[in-house]
């Protein structure tokens, strides 16, 4: 069950709590609201300077809402901006192999209806990161580059076969530098969410193969003298590491990747392996997606863009951190405007496209989103737009 904890962010897993908490966890007694009402702790968490609803909490009907369910309905009266295709030509930077996900369509079919949404909302360009080798990445090939050169760029895998043999650096390379003979453009994506790139559980600690092995030294070089950028996946959200109790800042939907009391390495360790990795290898270009997974300390996240200059991101999958501090996202999108790109990571739905539009071009207030919290519009300014939806891809991506 631990693998719950390691799915990719467009996994699907149906069932309830994942067992990768600890046993304390599962069996932790939640006491009840009348109890938790005068916890000291969860008032201030809950209610912060408040200090309390101001209403006398009593019984009612809506005691059997489970949180899961909850989906209220707001009154506000205020501007909704419908923007079906956005302001400037976009290259997403981060998606996957969708099409062979769709049920009850070929892939070819799907495919084709993906370009003309992407026509419909502005895209130009979609980067696939395929995360394969061998014959499935020579499948991407043939399944995307050879029907549709100018819409698609395609990122490769990593090899993870017998990481523990002599000759794994020296394979890597070569699978790496056949996979751009075909037209691999980058690599990607490589994810580590604590037990290395293989993302093996079973794996002992000290076998396991972080960003900042030897072994991938060679590799990493690789990247460097092919000109090819590396999208890294590290950690995850760090409430991923929180308990699943009433404190877990994201509700159900996302338990599916929490890895509370899992013996991965934790969150904050997970983390060093980024400066490591930046230091040992400045030569190689890499974008760390989903913000770095430290969209909710912009601050941290800026001081490691000023450390490192070839640290690259993309804002793929955390829309929600940047709806929910929407003037801390402006300034820091316009700070770094050339260190930044689009990506949705989101699957081909013209809704998802058209609600990242609206997200940061316009500034409408209190939007429902993937969260439990609103989002707020960012009204990105143009030269800012254009940076991260196209001039940064063109420029730090390899298009030959
Ligand atoms: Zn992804």
């Amino acid at each position: 069950m631990k693998e719950a904890g390691l799915l990719g962010l467009g996994a699907t897993v149906i069932g309830s709590l994942p067992a990768c908490g600890t046993k304390e966890a599962e069996t932790a007694q939640v006491p009840s609201a009348r109890e938790w009402t005068s916890d000291p702790e969860w008032l201030k968490v809950k209610y912060g300077e408040w200090s309390g609803p101001g209403v006398p909490v009593g019984p009612g009907p809506m005691d059997q809402v489970l949180l899961k369910d909850y989906a209220p309905r707001s009154s506000v009266i205020a501007p909704q901006t419908f923007i079906p295709k956005a302001k400037f030509p976009v290259i997403d930077i981060h998606l996957h192999h969708y099409p062979a996900q769709e049920k009850g369509k070929r892939p070819k079919e799907a495919l084709e209806e993906w370009i003309k949404t992407m026509d419909e909302v502005g895209i130009e360009k979609s980067v696939i990161l395929t995360v394969a080798t061998g014959s499935q990445f020579d499948m991407m090939v043939d399944f995307y580059l050879n029907s549709y050169p100018d819409r698609f760029q395609l990122f490769c895998g990593i090899e993870k076969k017998d990481i523990d043999k002599l000759d794994y650096p020296e394979r890597a390379v070569k699978e790496l530098e056949r996979c751009y003979s075909l037209g691999a453009r980058g690599v990607g994506e490589v994810t580590d969410k604590g037990y290395g790139i293989t993302g093996d559980p079973r794996l002992a600690p000290n076998e396991r193969m972080h960003f900042d092995d030897v072994r991938l030294d060679t590799f990493w070089r690789k990247c460097a003298e092919l000109n090819i950028p590396v999208n890294l996946h590290l950690a995850d959200h760090p409430s991923s590491w929180q308990p699943p109790d009433v404190y877990q800042e994201r509700t159900p939907i996302f338990q599916q990747f929490n890895q509370f009391g899992s013996d991965g390495v934790p969150y904050d360790e997970l983390l060093d392996y980024l400066p490591k990795l930046l230091t040992k290898h400045p030569d190689t270009t890499f974008i760390a997606c989903h913000l770095a997974n430290l969209g909710n300390d912009l601050a941290r996240l800026g001081q490691t863009l000023d450390a490192y200059p070839n640290l690259f991101l993309d804002i793929s999958a955390r829309d929600y951190e940047i709806g929910r501090q929407p003037r801390a996202a402006s300034k820091f999108l316009a700070q770094y405007s050339d260190r930044v790109m689009f990506g949705t990571d989101m699957g081909m739905d013209k809704g998802m496209y058209q609600g990242w539009w609206r997200l940061l071009e316009s500034a409408d207030e209190h939007m429902p989103g993937r969260s439990w919290w609103r989002y707020y519009g960012l009204e990105l300014p143009d030269e800012v737009l254009r940076k991260l939806y196209r001039e940064n891809a063109l420029k730090i991506l390899n298009w030959t």
